[in-house]
């Protein structure tokens, strides 16, 4: 449901002498997380959303999110790596915070992940090997050129059919439908006021602009994903789809990575036997849903990983857009009372504790805000 604001030019959200007040507008990944870390710290935060807090139109709710600093460094600037390591430690921490708030909780794993591919295509994975390796060359004892025997340890359903591949060892994912829930649990129960079914037109400093009202807040902060596009033009959509499925007859345990010479099909592991396998990668900001085309290519890559998907019941099929800059990095700006945080791309899970904590950092330092929280 959504909250009701009263209905004037500038609504003073929350205003407080005692704590600062925060708006947010985007409760999608980085929004939450954002509302999560700023409540705990005492400030009092509203968040707008297009959608409901099932989070149903973000990109977030999409994703595989997978905990891939290794795979994917291969195709991105080495900071992707770097920062992305700092989210195997930070997760944990946060994940057990919001256990002890909420009681819920979030599957998450970095057992390593495993790399294969068919024997035809095996050049792929040697290339792929090559340059993770020129990538990361300090951290060549997480990368693992494993053989059948050792597959079998690791994952013994798929030694069936593989000889061999490669083990990422620092690898992992969570799970992101758990972790959204746990964070409206966590932000509802700090006292954060959600403001569902919200359209924003514009976010400026101190303010979240609706259709026929304004917001006050000490800081605004534009967290929309694609939804900010007007307002950062050179931000792009790249389309991904992902299917869900029930696979009784399959038990993955870590995130699993197909090399192919077209795409990379990647089988992301849930609870109770449920895959998210992913992604396309399409230069498109197209919403529409999944197509004929990729169904194809991700089902029968996925068939040929192991046979036991083919009896598998597709529970879910999901397109959206990563939001991207012109250099698929991050942005954070900050001004007096505004903060942008935006270009996760395809990596918004393994970055955002890098993007939040230093969000956070020159939020308070650029909005002098430090000295009067819990106080
Ligand atoms: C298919 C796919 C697979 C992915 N897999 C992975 C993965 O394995 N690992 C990984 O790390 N990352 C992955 N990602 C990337 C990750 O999902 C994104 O980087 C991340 O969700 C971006 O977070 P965000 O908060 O910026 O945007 P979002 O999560 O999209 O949140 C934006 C929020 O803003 C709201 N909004 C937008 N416009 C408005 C408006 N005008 N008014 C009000 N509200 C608005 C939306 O409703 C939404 O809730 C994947 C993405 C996709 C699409």
């Amino acid at each position: 449901m959504s909250s009701s604001l009263p209905n004037s030019q500038c609504v003073n959200t929350c205003k407080s002498t005692q704590a600062k007040t925060i708006g947010i507008a985007g409760a999608g990944l980085l929004g939450r997380l954002l509302a999560w870390k700023l409540l705990q710290q005492g400030y009092k935060v509203t968040l707008f959303d297009r959608g409901s807090r099932a989070a149903e139109l973000s990109a977030a709710k999409v994703a595989a999110s997978m905990l891939a600093p290794y795979s994917e460094v291969v195709s991105a600037e080495r900071k992707v790596f770097d920062w992305g390591r700092m989210a195997l430690s930070w997760w944990p921490k946060e994940l057990a915070a919001l256990a002890q708030m909420t009681g819920q909780h979030v599957d998450f794993a970095t057992d390593g992940s495993i790399v294969i591919a068919h024997d035809l295509d095996k050049s792929s994975l040697t290339n792929f090997e090559h340059q993770l390796r020129e990538k990361v060359p300090d951290c060549a004892e997480y990368i693992e050129c494993i053989e059948r025997d050792r597959l079998a340890v690791l994952e013994p359903e798929l030694a069936e059919r593989y000889c061999g591949g490669l083990f990422l060892a620092e690898e992992g994912y969570l799970d992101n439908e758990a972790l959204l829930h746990s964070l409206v649990l966590g932000i509802t129960a700090l006292g954060g006021v959600w403001c569902e079914y919200t359209e924003v037109e514009r976010v400026t400093a101190g303010r979240i602009h609706l259709a026929t009202q304004q917001h006050c807040f000490d800081v605004a902060i534009d967290s929309r994903g694609m939804g900010a596009q007007a307002q950062l033009p050179a931000l792009r959509g790249v389309r991904g789809e992902v299917l869900w499925v029930h696979a009784p007859e399959v038990s993955l345990q870590r995130p699993v990575r197909l090399m192919h010479p077209r795409y990379k099909l990647y089988i992301s592991p849930r609870s109770g036997q449920r895959y998210v396998i992913g992604a396309t990668e399409i230069e498109s900001e197209s919403m529409q849903p999944v197509t004929v085309r990729s169904s194809l290519e991700l089902l029968s890559a996925l068939y040929s990983v192991h046979s036991g998907f083919a009896e598998a019941t597709v529970l879910h099929a999901y397109a959206h857009c990563r939001p991207a800059m012109p250099d698929n990095l991050p942005i954070i700006h900050s001004e007096p009372g505004l903060l942008r945080v935006n270009g996760l791309y395809r990596h918004g899970y393994l970055l955002s504790p890098y993007v939040v904590e230093s969000a956070l950092k020159k939020l308070i330092d650029c909005n002098d805000l430090a000295t009067e929280i819990n106080h």
